[in-house]
C-alpha cells in the first residue's frame, strides 16, 4: 500500500543556499531536517525586483539572513503564508520588520472543529498561535504584484487554515503541505480534518497546472495525476480501516495502526495514529462505523449495523 503513490525523495538543496528552480521562482531551504520536514522548509521567492515571499519558516535566525540576503537590493512587497504550523510561519514577524511587506493568509490558527474532553495533547506542540495576517485572503481572491499574479486557494484539511497559492504567470501552484512529492501529509484531529482534506484534493484535482511547489521536498511533476493518486491513497487507507474492523470486530487505534502500517518509522506511530483517528472521525460521521461518545484517541471502534 506504501508505493501506489509515485514518490520522489530527490532532493539536493543545500540549506541557506538560492536555487531557481524556473524563472522567476527562487526557493531557500531552512536547516530544519525532521521526519514530519523531510531536509527541511522550503521558502520561495516569486518574481524579480519586487517580490513576494511563500512561507518564511521557522523563526531560525540562519535562515532569516538567508532570505533576506538572497532578496537584497530588491523590494519585498507580499508575504503569503500557506498554513500555521511552526515550520512554516513563525519567520513572519523577522522577515516582516525588515522589508515592510503585507502578510497575507487564510487567517490565524484555528481547529477544524470544537475540542472534545477525548482530545489528547495536541500533535505537534506545533501550531502558531501568534500568527495573524494583515490581511486575510478569500478562496479564489487574486493578488497582483510587480510581474506576478497570485490566487489564493484555500486547501483547508491539513490544517483548517490552510492556503495554497497559484502563480498565474508560471502555470504552478505552491502547494504548502497539503501536497508533497516526498510524502503524504499529516492529517491530525482536532487541527486537521480528514473530510476537508478530501475535499481540498478533489478541488485541485480539477486544475490544471502540471507542477506543485511544496513547503517540503521536490516539486511536483505531473500534478494532476499525483493528486489523483493521493486521493486514491487515501481511500485504500480507509478501506483498509474498514476491512480491518471487519476482521477483528472492534478494536482501537494502535491495533489499527500495528495491523494497516507495516514497517512504520516508529517515529511517525503517533502521526499515524492521528491519521487513522481522522479516518475514523469521517467514518463515524457518516455512519459506517461506530463508537462511543465522539471519535478520540483513546476510544474504541466498530462497523456500525
Ligand atoms: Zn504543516
Amino acid at each position: 500500500m506504501a508505493e501506489d503513490i509515485p514518490y520522489d525523495k530527490k532532493f539536493e538543496l543545500i540549506p541557506g543556499k538560492v536555487d531557481e528552480p524556473m524563472p522567476g521562482v527562487r526557493r531557500i531551504l531552512c536547516n530544519n531536517p525532521s521526519p514530519f520536514t523531510f531536509k527541511g522548509t522550503i521558502s520561495y521567492i516569486v518574481g524579480r525586483g519586487k517580490v513576494a515571499i511563500i512561507d518564511p519558516g521557522p523563526d531560525d535566525p540562519a535562515h532569516n539572513a538567508a532570505l533576506l540576503d538572497a532578496v537584497r537590493g530588491e523590494t519585498v512587497t507580499h508575504i503569503f503564508v500557506t498554513h500555521t504550523h511552526r515550520d512554516h510561519s513563525p519567520g513572519v514577524p523577522a522577515i516582516k520588520k525588515a522589508t515592510g511587506a503585507i502578510v497575507m493568509a487564510e487567517g490565524p490558527h484555528r481547529p477544524a472543529r470544537a475540542l472534545h474532553v477525548g482530545d489528547g495533547p495536541r500533535l505537534e506542540s506545533s501550531n502558531d498561535t501568534d500568527f495573524k495576517p494583515d490581511r486575510a485572503l478569500a478562496d479564489g481572491e487574486g493578488v497582483r504584484g510587480d510581474g506576478w499574479t497570485v490566487e489564493a486557494i484555500t486547501t483547508p484539511g491539513h490544517t483548517a487554515n490552510h492556503m495554497a497559492y497559484a502563480f498565474h504567470e508560471a502555470g504552478i501552484v505552491f502547494s504548502g503541505d497539503h501536497v508533497m512529492a516526498w510524502s503524504t501529509p499529516v492529517v491530525s484531529p482536532p487541527d486537521g480534518s480528514m473530510g476537508d482534506y478530501m475535499a481540498s484534493l478533489q478541488k485541485l484535482a480539477k486544475r490544471a497546472e502540471p507542477t506543485y511547489f511544496p513547503g517540503h521536498g521536490p516539486a511536483v511533476r505531473n500534478a494532476p495525476r499525483f493528486v489523483a493518486a493521493y486521493i486514491l491513497h487515501r481511500k485504500a487507507r480507509e478501506a483498509a480501516i474498514v476491512n480491518r474492523l471487519a476482521k477483528t470486530g472492534e478494536s482501537d487505534i494502535p491495533s489499527l495502526v500495528a495491523g494497516i502500517y507495516v514497517g512504520l518509522d516508529p517515529r511517525l506511530t503517533k502521526a499515524a495514529g492521528m491519521s487513522v483517528l481522522a479516518h475514523l472521525e469521517e467514518l463515524v460521521a457518516r455512519g459506517a462505523v461506530a463508537t462511543e461518545g465522539p471519535a478520540s484517541i483513546a476510544g474504541r471502534y466498530r462497523l456500525a449495523g
